[in-house]
């Protein structure tokens, strides 16, 4: 498992009803997964512990815990400009501490590492928002290098020419990317393959995820599809990946939920071992 180059797995929960989670993870017989942070009362070493032993006894590798804010809507793209991630200043002092404790619980759970929705970063890389941002994702990634893990941002909600000026003026080894190749066509800040050859260099794991591009990109939101119904073009984003060298998770994410979720995410795990083979992954 450990050796296998690009094993599939998906974006679980663990914040509500762990049992059901891993039970829908083992049922789909993937052998890794990416976990949203429990809520913060959930953020303990006791609870990392008992988080690990589960998926462990299930033969499921964590491979990235994601963060997430009391706060945060996706309500609308405006909506989202203001209250996700470490960009709204009103909140960011407090969401920074609460990135390191997610640090932390990922340390203890035995996880290589967070991810983060920074937010919408200023395009304008000589403001002041750009220069804030810049420190505390200093501040937070040396906080994940002192406990060994990486923190890998998530694509989408900037162009991937601020995200790589970011990369390249925070300076980090351990800060990289998560690419999410529908969040650039949700939001519409740009071609998903053309963005992921720029910061190619930083990519540490990604999302499959799909979507169809809106009428107004950038204004109103695109649509989550099932993978390889939208404009992604899934098997030429793997074989991107592979031309890059990545052999980390292929992790489906498909934010829906009840039945249909699992129906789509099955799906999509056929088609993601349909494309390796035909790539010869
Ligand atoms: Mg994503």
């Amino acid at each position: 498992m450990a050796d296998e180059v690009m094993p599939l797995g998906v974006f679980a929960s663990v914040g509500a009803g762990l049992g059901a989670g891993i039970e829908k993870v083992v049922g789909l017989g993937v052998t890794t997964v990416q976990t949203h942070a429990p809520d913060p009362a959930g953020r303990t070493e006791a609870n990392a512990k008992a988080i690990a032993a589960q998926f462990a006894d299930a033969g499921v590798a964590v491979s990235l815990i994601f963060c997430g804010y009391p706060g945060e809507s996706y309500e609308s793209i405006e909506i989202v400009k203001d209250t996700v991630g470490l960009v709204p200043p009103a909140t960011r002092a407090d969401r920074v501490e609460q990135t390191k404790g997610i640090a932390d619980f990922a340390g203890w759970l035995g996880a290589p590492g967070i991810g983060v929705h920074v937010g919408f970063i200023s395009e304008d890389h000589d403001s002041p928002d750009f220069a804030a941002v810049v420190d505390v994702l200093g501040d937070v990634a040396d906080h994940c290098a002192g406990l060994g893990l990486t923190m890998n941002l998530e694509t989408g909600q900037e162009t991937a020419d601020t995200l790589l000026a970011v990369l390249q003026k925070v300076d980090r080894p351990n800060l990289g990317v998560n690419f999410d190749p529908a969040n650039m066509i949700l939001y519409g800040s740009g071609e998903p393959l053309a963005a992921l050859r720029k910061v190619g260099a930083y990519l540490k794991s990604c999302h499959c995820k799909d979507a169809t591009w809106s009428a107004q990109p950038g204004v109103t939101w695109g649509l989550e599809t099932p993978l390889g119904a939208g404009d992604v073009g899934i098997d030429k984003f793997v074989a991107t990946l592979k031309e890059l060298g990545y052999t980390g998770p292929l992790t489906i994410e498909r934010e829906i939920s009840g039945a249909q979720q699992i129906a789509d995410i099955q799906a999509g795990l056929q088609l993601l071992t349909d494309i390796k083979q035909q790539l010869g992954i």
